[in-house]
């Protein structure tokens, strides 16, 4: 349902049966033998459920901004790392989708500092965008992402699951949240898909979904933190070199070492199937 805002959990003998929602017509009460919370960083459905949440810090925040693309600028997406500035580059289509990495909390100094510096950084960080005639033109151009990396102890309890975000926030790097909340996704169907189609989804299911998916979440978290602390942080506060890890650095020059770590990031340690066997004719793909 489009544009539901779900503001509540609905409990029953301490069980969830559903959700509460606001919409443009009103009020709203969705009941369910299962509520999916997957409602991302920010959610309500873990928060409104009480489920624990363990927070893993992040030492930066983003600010998010478009730049005009032209004729002859690079085709690739590109990461551009200098002393204390980093910005990575998405190429989508007409225009670049920025992601300029600052220090955790200093959006504040980074505006009394005023746009032309922040223009400034840019152009130094990509020359080739010196010609974008008013790139930013106000801070209501760009928009502040926070950035944090942050896990549920426990993913479900009677009547809910939570998958992706909602629990587990990942960080930007390495670009691989939505790998992960689209695995889990799957996980969740193989689990849930034969469950109803016996009767119901009891508690063992739920624990399953999580029992499957907590580890390859640890160590892309595990990853994401240690990056986090050790190259950006460092890079944007100054007080590190804008070069990779040393570590990275090695893989990425062995040969039978280079494809491990794209590998990781497109699969992931636990890659998921849709598991067409278990699930009922009919649902599912061909
Ligand atoms: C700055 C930044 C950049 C990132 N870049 C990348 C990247 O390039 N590649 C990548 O793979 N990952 C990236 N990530 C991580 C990625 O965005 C997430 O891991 C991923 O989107 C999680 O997917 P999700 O479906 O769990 O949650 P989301 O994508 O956040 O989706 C949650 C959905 O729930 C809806 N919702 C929220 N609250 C409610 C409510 N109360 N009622 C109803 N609906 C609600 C939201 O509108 C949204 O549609 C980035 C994260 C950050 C912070």
């Amino acid at each position: 349902m489009m544009n539901a805002e779900v503001t509540n959990v609905v409990v029953k003998g301490g069980k969830i049966v559903g959700v509460k929602a606001k919409t443009k017509k009103g009020k709203l009460q969705v009941n369910a033998d299962l509520v999916v919370g997957a409602d991302g960083r920010a959610s309500i459905v873990r928060q409104k459920a009480g489920l624990e949440v363990q927070e893993y810090g992040a030492p930066i925040d983003i600010l998010w901004f478009r730049i005009s693309r032209k004729k002859g600028d690079p085709a690739n997406s590109l990461g551009r790392f200098q002393k204390g500035v980093i910005m990575v580059m998405l190429n989508r289509g007409k225009y670049w989708q920025c992601g300029y990495v600052i220090p955790k909390g200093n959006l504040k100094k980074v505006k009394a500092a005023g746009l032309p510096v922040l223009l400034k950084s840019i152009e130094r960080l990509a020359p080739f965008l010196n010609d974008r005639e008013g790139k930013i033109k106000e801070w209501d151009d760009v928009k502040l992402l926070t950035v944090k990396v942050d896990r549920l102890k426990k993913w479900y309890r009677e009547g809910l699951v939570c998958i992706g975000d909602s629990a587990h926030a990942m960080s930007p790097v390495g670009g691989v949240g939505i790998n992960l909340a689209i695995q889990d996704a799957v996980a969740a169907a193989n689990v849930i898909v034969p469950a109803f189609s016996k009767g119901n989804v009891d508690i063992d299911d739920l624990r399953k979904i999580q029992k499957r998916r907590e580890f390859p979440t640890k160590v892309i978290q595990k990853m994401q933190l240690f990056l986090q602390e050790k190259f950006l942080g460092k890079i944007v506060s100054g007080k590190g070199e804008a070069k990779l890890p040393l570590i990275l650095r090695v893989m990425l020059k062995v040969p039978f070492l280079k494809n491990l770590p794209p590998r990781l990031i497109a699969f992931g340690v636990r890659p998921e199937r849709v598991d067409v066997k278990v699930f009922p004719k009919g649902i599912g793909p061909k």
